[in-house]
């Protein structure tokens, strides 16, 4: 085992309000790790201080061996880490080609910098962009226009944007919020596959049907600690994450 991402003491306060508090976490490389917890634990802030969207105000994290505390989100992603996209960042009357071609372009500098960009290129960015849309699914809605497609496929697709900049480690917030249950299957095996194609990838989820199906370790937060970490198994038969999560029974939580 090998940790491609190493946090330690991490803290975020808000003013007076600690949000995070000592939070260490360790990634292994090729696994899923679901970060779950009661609303309010910290999750949201913990994400956004693992992508370098929010600075953190105590601790220190590591990617592969090097320190990357004050990195800001787009330094992060240059060593192999992205965030899926926000749904409002996709272009609503572009097709799901275009979007993903424009994703290509902004990550291969080489292709983007170019407005003499040669033929080639250009078949070889449309051939990339192809093949995301075709790893998330969506191979058979290449010219639909995004704002057609369904909200579980708009979500595919914010991933499949991150995908783009070939990232190694892929972080994931909610990707199955306010989805209906017919698209949930899809996303299920989206992130099966992402973890076959060797992708690291850290999942916040509500979701504990999926959660306990795709994760291999589980860090569970409470009031904005780390209240327990392990296996599906551990932490489903685990007294004090039933108990933080007030006996509502972790699979319906
Ligand atoms: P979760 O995602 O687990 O529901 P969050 O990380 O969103 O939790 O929030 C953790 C706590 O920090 C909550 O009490 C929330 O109100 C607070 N919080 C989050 N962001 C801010 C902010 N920008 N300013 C002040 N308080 C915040
Ligand atoms: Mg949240």
């Amino acid at each position: 085992m090998t940790t491609i991402l190493r946090g330690r003491n991490i803290g975020v306060t808000f003013g007076k309000f600690q949000a995070v508090r000592d939070v260490d976490l360790d990634i292994e490389t090729g696994h899923v790790h679901s970060i779950i917890g009661p609303n309010g634990a910290g999750k949201t802030t913990l994400f956004n201080v693992l992508s370098g969207r929010q600075r953190l105000t105590a601790g220190r994290i590591a990617i592969d061996e090097t320190d990357v505390t004050a990195q800001p989100e787009h330094l992060r992603s240059r060593i192999g880490m992205a965030r899926s996209f926000q749904i409002n960042s996709l272009f609503w009357t572009f097709s799901v080609l275009e979007n993903m071609r424009l994703a290509v372009q902004a990550r291969d500098y080489r292709i983007a910098r170019s407005v003499l960009r040669s033929d080639a290129d250009r078949s070889e960015e449309v051939s990339v962009a192809t093949s995301l849309c075709v790893s998330i699914g969506l191979g058979d809605q290449l010219h639909a226009v995004v704002d057609h497609l369904s909200h579980g496929q708009q979500r595919r697709l914010e991933i499949g944007l991150a995908l783009a900049s070939k990232p190694r480690l892929l972080l994931l917030d909610e990707p199955t919020s306010g989805m209906g249950v017919d698209d949930l299957p899809a996303m299920a095996s989206l992130i099966r596959s992402l973890k076959r194609d060797g992708y690291t990838v850290v999942l916040v989820e509500h979701n504990m049907n999926l959660v306990m199906n795709l994760s291999d370790r589980i860090t569970v937060m409470h009031q904005g600690r780390v209240l327990a970490g392990g296996s599906p198994a551990e932490i489903s038969s685990d007294g004090r994450v039933r108990e933080a999560y007030l006996g509502k029974g972790l699979d319906r939580a």
